[in-house]
């Protein structure tokens, strides 16, 4: 315990806490870091839809923190935390060690929350990790190979209806997903697609209430309903109960139920339980923190992420925000170990990603110019492979991608495309492949890509542009 006093402490692997790990080590910090999770596998969340649908690998967006930190001088402890004590400098975990630490790092993100809705954490599946895509898919797979075997038409309704709770950001990208990959599946095993129904309920009339999408409505309205299977919607309609196969909802003062074999949940994030019991202010369940992201009466302690909020300058819980917050903590506690003050983190936000189907996507740049199609798809996915968080991953990665791309390998003959001269599309993707992939391969070429500023190469990265300047 001697070494763990100097010892800095980051609890959560996900962008804010891997970012802050990866960070701190290769700016050569010279005391301990902990990194302490809970999983094996970091989650790539952003693209979770291509782990389900098969476009990216599990190798790609699912990969497992050893491998990410190998080369780094991180300590991986898998394992869940329990308690925090700020006043003791200490944190205790499911295995019964004690972590005693000079800085911690609080990134444990949010949890779903179900509302308190009945049936919901038995039979909702929520989509949040690469562990639940990979279940969703293999439950979807399931539910197919058992319609296909069913003559029954009610029965076989059932197996095809999938209902997506929640149309934020998460429920539109998982149905226009779904929507085109279902109608793919069932079509190679011999059924008939246009049985397949996809149907995302809402609570509200408008999709994207109050997310920092909500300028990308129209856009989204338009692609879930031209996917292959149109999605259908039910809005204004409250969840009341989920049963083993299907959704009990309130609409026009009506109880009325959608038969469903499989009901996806992303309706909602609550506070992780853990950071509540601190004797610290919160604001809806995000821990308060000053533009330093540290915690007013702990200065030693940083927070980030989904689990904290500036009230000053709010910021949405995105993975954009989470890793460049992860970047300027590291700066901080590098700085404040010199004798030097914290610097307030400041946030570039440069726009929105979405999916919208498979290889369709809308680039929103600063807000002002909307990118959709195919080459909206190339930049998002170009864009967050910049973000894989380690050189060597990355580099690998990235190529693969890219072959991927241009020879169109990862892509299922859609529905649509049946019939299509099949060269058209490749050579669309090669040459805005190309456009777009020139400067990703330049940056996953550096083999230090961290510590380095490319600024001076004159090649514009996606990334550079994200990313807080370094100071
Ligand atoms: C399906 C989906 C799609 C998304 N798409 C986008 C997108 O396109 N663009 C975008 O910017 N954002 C997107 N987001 C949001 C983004 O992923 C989050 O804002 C981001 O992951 C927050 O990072 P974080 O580090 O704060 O928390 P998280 O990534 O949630 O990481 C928290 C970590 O803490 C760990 N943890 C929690 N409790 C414990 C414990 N007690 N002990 C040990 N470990 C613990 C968890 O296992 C987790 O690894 C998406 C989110 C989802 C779910």
């Amino acid at each position: 315990m001697q070494q763990a006093s100097q010892a800095t402490v980051i609890l959560g692997g996900g962008f804010a806490g891997l970012f802050t790990a990866l960070h701190l080590s290769q700016r050569n910090y010279s005391h301990p870091i902990i990194l302490i999770e809970q999983r094996d596998r970091f989650s790539f969340k952003p693209l979770l839809y291509e782990l389900l649908s098969g476009e990216l690998h599990s190798a790609q967006v699912y990969p497992r923190y050893n491998e990410l930190l190998a080369s780094s001088s991180v300590t991986f402890v898998q394992d869940t935390v329990k308690s925090i004590h700020l006043e003791q400098s200490q944190v205790t975990v499911a295995s019964g060690r004690i972590f005693n630490y000079r800085n911690l790092v609080l990134a444990l993100g949010s949890k779903t929350t179900y509302f308190n809705t009945p049936g919901a954490a038995e039979y909702a599946m929520p989509f949040t990790s690469g562990e639940q895509a990979i279940a969703l898919r293999k439950h979807l797979r399931h539910r197919l190979h058992q319609a296909i075997q069913t003559s029954d038409p009610a029965r076989r309704r059932l197996l095809l209806t999938v209902a997506i709770i929640g149309a934020g950001p998460a429920g539109i990208e998982l149905a226009c997903t779904l929507a085109d990959l279902l109608p793919i599946w069932y079509d190679e095993l011999g059924g008939d697609a246009a049985e397949i129904r996809v149907v995302l309920i809402n609570r509200n009339k408008e999709i994207l209430k109050g997310d920092v999408n909500s300028h990308l409505r129209c856009t989204a309205q338009r692609a879930l309903k031209g996917r292959i299977i149109p999605v259908d919607f039910l809005f204004d309609a409250a969840v009341s109960k989920i049963q083993a196969d299907g959704v009990e909802y309130q609409q026009n003062n009506k109880t009325q139920i959608l038969q469903a074999g499989t009901i996806a949940w992303t309706a909602g994030t609550a506070a992780n339980p853990l950071l509540m019991n601190l004797p610290v202010a919160n604001n809806r369940g995000r821990l308060l923190v000053t533009p330093t992201l540290q915690l007013p009466d702990f200065p030693e302690v940083f927070a980030a992420g989904d689990c904290a909020a500036d009230s000053d300058q709010p910021q949405p819980p995105t993975a954009q925000v989470a890793y460049q917050q992860g970047i300027a903590i590291a700066q901080n506690i590098q700085r404040q170990r010199e004798g030097k003050s914290p610097i307030p983190v400041e946030i570039k936000m440069r726009g929105t990603l979405m999916k919208l189907g498979l290889n369709e996507g809308v680039a929103n740049l600063f807000n002002k110019v909307q990118i959709p199609g195919q080459p909206g798809h190339l930049i998002r996915e170009a864009t967050y492979l910049q973000l894989l968080p380690n050189a060597a991953h990355n580099r690998k990665i990235t190529t693969e991608w890219l072959t991927d791309e241009l020879f169109q390998r990862h892509r299922p003959a859609s529905y649509m495309q049946l019939g299509q001269t099949p060269w058209l599309p490749g050579v669309a993707t090669l040459a805005a492949g190309v456009i777009f992939a020139t400067p990703l391969v330049w940056r996953a070429a550096q083999p230090m890509q961290f510590q380095q500023n490319l600024h001076w190469t004159g090649v514009p990265t996606l990334l550079n542009q994200l990313a807080p300047p370094a100071r």
